[in-house]
């Protein structure tokens, strides 16, 4: 039986993965690839790169840096998780491993709109389309943006923006826009613009996206789309776990869930979606571990 088997290897993963074996704990890490680190194509706000960092080269070195105390990245998704003896059972494929205690790193997916995959990918890669504003609202100072989203969700994301440029649009994902007197008061005090949908039909055009609203087609610099997410939390919720309405693990100030043994740490669980809280929650989680491991069977050398 593993000490620790931690699902997913994103930022919180990893940086688990990196303190774990240096515990010198008996871990496994299994990761099926989609890390949401990987769509950037470079961060400014992560310390410690004054000339930023694209995800994947993030990714890489902190690999290497776990691989050197012997951790492994299996690349395996894992389909099931559940309570049994002094621990946990983890399904991948066939086989079912036995873990002393198990974290899930397992992150959230952007709801995406309706655009095509090569499109979506180009557009990421240039800035046309963007997914986090606090990451990177400040690279759209003074940029003509536009935001896809309506309600309380979409009016936070433009009146969040309009703190790096005077010049935001919302436009309704689907028909008319769905927003009551308090929304509709917010946006008119920051002078956000609104368009009605259906938004779609992406393209680019020399610098800028465009998308076709009830308005005719529209050109920006960059466009986000504040769509929500899918948080990948199911495992855990399966197992027994206590989340929130809208998916998030609850977790208490050393990243426990409700199910004794299991952690959660990252996107997943409740708090900022970045890869610093991630990296932070993952630190507090694998120390976590390492003591209620010890405490049920000393750790010596
Ligand atoms: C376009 C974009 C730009 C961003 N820019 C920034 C930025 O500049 N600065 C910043 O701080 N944050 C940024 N973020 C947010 C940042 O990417 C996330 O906060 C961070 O990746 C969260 O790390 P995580 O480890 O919790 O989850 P993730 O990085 O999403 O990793 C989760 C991992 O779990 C694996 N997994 C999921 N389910 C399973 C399963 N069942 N079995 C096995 N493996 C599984 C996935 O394959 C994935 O590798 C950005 C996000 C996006 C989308």
């Amino acid at each position: 039986m593993d000490d620790c088997i931690i699902i997913g290897a994103g930022p919180a993963g990893l940086t688990a993965a990196i303190y774990l074996a240096r515990f010198h704990l008996g871990i496994r890490l299994f990761d099926c690839g989609s890390s949401r680190a990987a769509l950037i194509p470079c961060t400014h706000n992560h310390a410690g790169y004054p000339e930023g960092i694209s995800g994947n080269d993030l990714l890489a070195r902190m690999l290497e840096q776990a691989e050197r105390y012997g951790a492994v990245r299996e690349p395996a998704e894992v389909t099931a998780l559940r309570v049994i003896e002094d621990g946990f059972g983890v399904r991948v494929g066939e086989r079912e491993y036995g873990a002393r205690t198990v974290l899930l790193a397992t992150g959230v997916v952007n709801n995406r709109p309706d655009i095509d995959d090569a499109l979506h990918a180009e557009a990421l890669q240039r800035g046309l389309l963007r997914y986090c504003p606090i990451c990177d609202g400040y690279e759209v100072t003074d940029k003509r943006v536009g935001v896809i989203g309506t309600g309380e969700h979409g009016m936070r994301e433009a009146v969040f923006l309009r703190g790096f440029t005077a010049d935001v649009t919302l436009i309704a994902p689907g028909g008319a826009h769905e927003l009551d007197q308090a929304c509709q008061d917010a946006l008119d005090d920051a002078g956000i613009r609104r368009l009605d949908g259906p938004c779609g039909d992406f393209r680019i055009e020399g610098d800028q996206l465009s998308v076709g609203t009830a308005k005719g087609r529209q050109s920006f610099d960059s466009i986000y789309p504040a769509l929500g997410s899918k948080i990948r939390s199911g495992l855990a919720v399966q197992a027994g776990a206590a989340a929130a309405e809208d998916g998030c693990l609850e977790v208490d100030d050393h990243q426990r869930t409700s199910l004794p043994g299991l952690f959660a740490a990252g996107d997943v669980a409740k708090g900022l979606d970045q890869i610093s809280h991630a990296m932070g929650e993952a630190g507090v989680a694998a120390t976590t571990i390492r003591n209620l491991l010890a405490e049920q069977r000393p750790i010596r050398r």
